[in-house]
C-alpha cells in the first residue's frame, strides 16, 4: 500500500479566511531526498523546496506570515500588503495574497526580469519599481513609503521573526520526520535574509538535535581563500544569496545560533554543480548548486557517517536568461 504523504502541521483556519479555494495549509511536505552525484561521494539530504506552490522556499514564509497577519488582525480581509524583494519572496507573497483574498504590491529594483513582473501581475499583484542603483535598500525604502501612503501591511521579511519562525515550526519538523533516525548533524545553506538557516537550526535544536549550522558564502575566483567576509551585498552569480555576513542576516541571530560557521564556496563551481543537478532531473536554480557544493565541503569535514541536510530553494525556470543556461 502506498504510504500517505505527511501533511504540513495544520494551521488553524478562521472564519475570516476564505473557506473555499484555499490550499496553502493543505499542501504536502516537500520531499527530503538523499542525493549522491558521484558513486564514491557522500550522500546529502536535500529538501526539495522548489516543489512549493510558487516554485520556491519563500512560500513557507509568505503563507505563514500573511496567514498570521490576517489571524491577528494586522491586515484586514481584502487589505493591502507591500513587500520589497527582487525575487522569490514577491512572487510567493503575490500567490499567498491571492489565496488569502488580500491585495499585493511588490516594490522591486528596476531591471528585474519581465517574467517576474508578469508572474506577480498574473496573481493580481501590482509592481512598483525603485531605482536600480539603490538595489534592495532602495526597494525597502520604496516599500515603506508606499505602505505609509496607502496604509498597507509590511511583512518585512528581513526583520520579521515569523520568517525564521516559519522554518523553525514547519520545515524543521518536516525534516525531522523524514530523515532516518530523526537526527541531523549539520544544516547548510546560503543566506539571504538568514531566515531559512537560522529557522532550521533553531527548529532542529528545539527537538533535541544539536547540529552545526553552516552559512555558505559565494566567493568569486580570486577572492577565495582571502581574508574573510568584508562585503555583504547580494551575490550576482547566485541570486537570493549574500556574499558575506550582513547586518541584515545577523538580525536573525539568537543566543543559540551564535555559533553559525561561515563557509567560502566558489560561485562558478556552484553554478556548474547546479547544471549537473539539472541533468540529473532536479530542476533547480543556482543557489541549489551553492548549497549542494557547501554540503559536500561539510561532508569532507564531518566524515562519511554525518547526516547533512541542505535545501534546493527554487526552480530553474526563473533563470533561463542567465549564466545558468549560458545566456548571460
Ligand atoms: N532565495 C533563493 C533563491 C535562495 O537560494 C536563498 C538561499 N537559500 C534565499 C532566497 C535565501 O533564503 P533566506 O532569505 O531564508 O536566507
Amino acid at each position: 500500500m502506498a504510504t500517505a504523504f505527511p501533511t504540513r502541521p495544520n494551521v488553524s483556519t478562521t472564519p475570516r479566511l476564505p473557506d473555499c479555494n484555499h490550499y496553502l495549509d493543505r499542501t504536502a511536505a516537500t520531499p527530503l531526498v538523499p542525493v549522491r552525484l558521484d558513486a564514491d561521494g557522500p550522500t546529502i539530504w536535500c529538501k526539495l523546496e522548489f516543489l512549493n506552490p510558487s516554485g520556491s522556499t519563500k512560500d513557507r514564509i509568505a503563507g505563514y506570515i500573511l496567514h498570521k497577519a490576517v489571524r491577528t488582525g494586522k491586515v484586514a480581509p481584502g487589505g493591502l500588503v507591500v513587500e520589497a524583494s527582487s525575487g522569490s519572496t514577491s512572487i510567493a507573497m503575490a500567490l499567498a495574497s491571492a489565496q488569502l483574498g488580500l491585495r499585493f504590491i511588490a516594490v522591486m529594483p528596476e531591471g528585474v526580469s519581465r517574467e517576474r513582473r508578469l508572474i506577480i501581475e498574473s496573481y493580481g499583484g501590482e509592481v512598483v519599481f525603485s531605482p536600480k542603483a539603490e538595489g534592495i535598500l532602495g526597494a525597502l525604502a520604496g516599500a515603506e513609503a508606499v505602505a505609509k501612503e496607502r496604509g498597507a501591511y509590511l511583512p518585512l521579511q528581513f526583520e520579521n521573526p515569523d520568517n525564521p519562525g516559519a522554518h523553525r515550526s514547519r520545515t524543521a519538523c518536516e525534516i525531522l520526520g523524514q530523515i532516518p533516525g530523526g537526527c541531523v548533524d549539520a544544516v547548510v545553506t546560503g543566506v539571504g535574509t538568514g531566515g531559512t538557516l537560522v529557522g532550521l537550526f533553531e527548529g532542529l535544536c528545539d527537538h533535541g538535535c544539536s547540529p552545526t549550522a553552516f552559512a555558505a558564502r559565494p566567493v568569486t575566483g580570486a577572492a577565495l581563500g582571502g581574508a574573510g567576509a568584508e562585503c555583504c551585498s547580494f551575490s550576482g552569480r547566485i541570486p537570493g544569496v549574500v556574499d558575506g555576513l550582513s547586518t541584515i542576516y545577523t538580525r536573525f541571530r539568537t543566543e543559540r545560533a551564535a555559533s553559525l560557521v561561515e563557509l567560502d564556496v566558489p560561485d562558478e563551481e556552484a553554478v556548474e554543480l547546479a547544471r549537473r543537478l539539472i541533468r540529473k532531473g532536479f530542476p533547480v536554480g543556482p543557489s541549489s548548486g551553492l548549497n549542494y557544493l557547501a554540503a559536500l565541503m561539510v561532508a569532507q569535514r564531518l566524515g562519511p557517517n554525518a547526516q547533512i541536510v541542505t535545501v534546493f530553494p527554487d526552480r530553474m525556470e526563473r533563470y533561463f536568461s542567465t549564466e545558468l543556461f549560458n545566456q548571460a
